[in-house]
């Protein structure tokens, strides 16, 4: 996979795509991480990449001309168009099955904001979606893109070892995931679950499971509503739900 990020301010990326998963990705070579500063290709002799909004107001508008300028020398000639991502706080909200749509892409081109916001011919004639990470407004669109890559990233097949698999992470099989426990078995008289410990794999699975249900519900019940679900796990729910309101 190729993904890159237009920035004003490329460095931020350094520490990020250079360390752990997103690192190892890179060495193993799954992934191609650049950062490309959408400045170096403004055409004015100031390498502006900004100005004042028409009809006034507060705040610098990003020009089209350096982004459509990039994102074009970026596309390759022949292949398939890359998928252009655009972080806004407008955006659609970024979820799991998302991060599971990107990772079956070739080739990512992430664009990052910077003050006021962009010109809306960006938005309308050169993205094909817009990214939100989250109900709340950030300086700039470099974080938002390092939390979708991070996400994107961990799911392409061989960059999570067996021990860090993300099957059963949160969000992708729809519900919360389990609690964990290590060593020590009783630590300041908190013992873990006997379950855990009997050594029993088919035990083990079904309390996981119903651990991921509780969780859910307590936590995140909308989630439920989506959630692939036993006719009889539901009847569970809804029995807890209803002694629940009781009391
Ligand atoms: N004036 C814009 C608005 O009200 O929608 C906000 C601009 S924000 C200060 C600057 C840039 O940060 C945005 O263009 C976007 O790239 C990024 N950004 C800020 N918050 C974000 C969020 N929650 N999700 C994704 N990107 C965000």
């Amino acid at each position: 996979m190729h993904i890159d990020v237009l920035t004003l301010f490329p460095e931020m990326f350094d520490g990020v795509f250079g360390a752990s998963i997103l690192g190892k990705a890179r060495e193993k070579g799954i992934v191609d991480l650049r950062a490309v500063n959408f400045r170096d290709y403004a055409n004015n002799k100031h390498n502006t990449v900004d100005d004042y909004p028409y009809g006034g107001g507060g705040g610098m508008v990003l020009k089209p001309e350096p982004m459509f300028a990039a994102v074009e020398d970026l596309t390759p000639p022949s292949g398939g168009r890359p998928r252009i991502v655009l972080m806004c706080p407008q955006g659609e909200p970024f979820t799991q099955p998302k991060a599971q749509e990107l990772s079956r892409e070739r080739h990512l081109i992430f664009v990052c904001g910077h003050y006021e916001g962009y010109d809306e011919r960006i938005r309308e004639h050169l993205v094909t979606e817009e990214l939100s990470i989250g109900d709340y407004v950030l300086t700039g669109g470099e974080l938002p893109a390092m939390v979708v890559i991070d996400a994107v990233v961990r799911l392409l097949p061989g960059v999570l070892g067996n021990e860090q698999s993300a099957v059963t992470d949160s969000f992708s099989t729809g519900l919360l995931e389990y609690p964990h426990y290590t060593r020590p078995a009783s630590f300041r008289g908190w013992d873990v679950p006997e379950v855990l410990t009997s050594g029993h794999h088919g035990r083990v699975e079904a309390w996981r499971r119903e651990q991921s249900l509780l969780r859910t519900l307590r936590r995140r019940p909308d989630l439920l509503e989506k959630a692939d679900l036993t006719p009889k796990e539901r009847a569970w729910l809804d029995s807890l739900r209803g002694a629940e309101h009781e009391d």
